[in-house]
């Protein structure tokens, strides 16, 4: 690590030291090296050829599952889909500050569930979560494996109706009460610290404004517009950074 950087873990591990309340806002580069590609960076899913005749946010959309769910759960299940993907130091790094003691909370633009995996207990999923799946007609619930698993489309066990995940695909508005929990969770922190997510993301930067605190944190791989508008802006690799934090 850069004796820069190395010296803003320094401050950053006095900063969560004495924090009260933690935010941790995270966006795709937390999961990467849980071997989670970043759909949005410039070798990610979304820059491939899909091998289909639709673009990833066509496929990915509302009216599409409706009138190709065959199509969609193919997609859905090739690239989207990370069973047996597990919570790397940074989600744990998180999960074991509120196990100390610590207020954390979690707002994430992530659909992987790896923060609950790791332990973390207060985490607002933006765009929903690949672990959850509900009937479309009377609700039952299903596992991340039993979609993974499942032939062509999955349908439920009780009714054959098809099941839908718990993601909030193009079209469909966020969940209301997983917003007003993350814009709390955000205006009620003394430290926010933002992981892994160039911010130029809807909706991610109309949340962060909601901060009002001193201690705005950046870690991300490479420089982002919000650099500047942080308090400080580490440009690292978020393992190493947490493998400082546990020093
Ligand atoms: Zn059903």
């Amino acid at each position: 690590m850069k004796a820069e950087n190395m010296e803003k873990s320094k401050q950053l591990k006095e900063i969560i030291k004495n924090s009260k309340k933690i935010c941790v806002f995270t966006g795709a580069g937390i999961s990467c090296p849980s071997g989670i590609p970043d759909f949005r960076s410039a070798d990610g899913l979304y820059n491939q050829k899909s091998g289909y005749n639709y673009s990833p946010e066509e496929i990915i959309s509302h009216s599409f599952f409706v009138r190709n769910p065959d199509l969609f759960y193919d997609f859905y299940k090739s690239k989207m889909l990370y069973p047996n993907a597990q919570p790397n130091k940074a989600h744990k790094y998180f999960a074991d500050l509120e196990k100390q003691g610590k207020d954390v909370s979690v707002v994430t633009q992530n659909i992987d569930g790896l923060h609950q995996k790791a332990g973390s207990s207060k985490v607002f999923e933006l765009h929903g979560s690949v672990a959850r799946n509900y009937c479309t007609k009377c609700k039952k619930s299903y596992s991340l494996e039993y979609i993974a698993n499942s032939q062509g489309i999955p349908r439920c066990t009780e009714d054959k109706a098809i099941i839908k995940p718990d993601v909030v695909l193009y079209e469909e508005p966020l969940d209301g009460d997983v917003i007003e929990g993350a814009i709390n969770a955000i205006a009620n922190a003394d430290t926010l610290i933002v992981i892994g997510t160039s911010l130029v993301v809807y909706p991610a930067a109309s949340f962060i404004r909601y901060y009002k605190g001193k201690n705005m944190i950046l870690i991300n791989k490479s420089k982002t517009s919000y650099d500047t508008i942080a308090n400080m802006s580490i440009n690292e690799d978020v393992i190493e950074v947490v493998e400082y934090l546990e020093k």
